[in-house]
């Protein structure tokens, strides 16, 4: 392994930040290597260490995974359920009519 480069506390270049920066940026490393370190010396001990990670490959803390498009979905076919009839409509049903088209335009589906 490389050595990376190492800067001062509170001198990281810009567009670098620590995994505790990045959480508070909403955002997490993402599997991207250490790109430098920050040191900051301490009397009688090593310096403490913080790694830096580039904020341009950081993503997004909760990405969408199986389970969270599976909750997506059971959230979606709630909507699908027609409140008036119970019936999945099999879509989603819209805000603005509120049921499943049958219910919201009975003459229609009579004709
Ligand atoms: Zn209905």
């Amino acid at each position: 392994m490389s050595a990376v480069p190492v800067y001062r506390w509170r001198l990281a270049p810009e567009g670098l930040a620590t995994f505790r920066q990045l959480r508070a940026l909403g955002l997490r490393p993402a599997g991207q290597p250490v790109v430098a370190q920050l040191e900051r010396p301490r009397r009688r001990r090593g310096p403490l260490v913080a790694f830096l990670y580039r904020i341009d490959l950081a993503r997004p803390v909760r990405p969408m995974t199986p389970a969270r498009w599976a909750a997506l979905e059971r959230a979606n076919a709630a909507r699908r359920v027609c409140p008036e009839c119970g019936r999945d409509a099999g879509y989603r049903i819209p805000a603005s009519l509120g049921t499943c088209s049958p219910c919201a335009y009975p003459e229609a589906a009579a004709a």
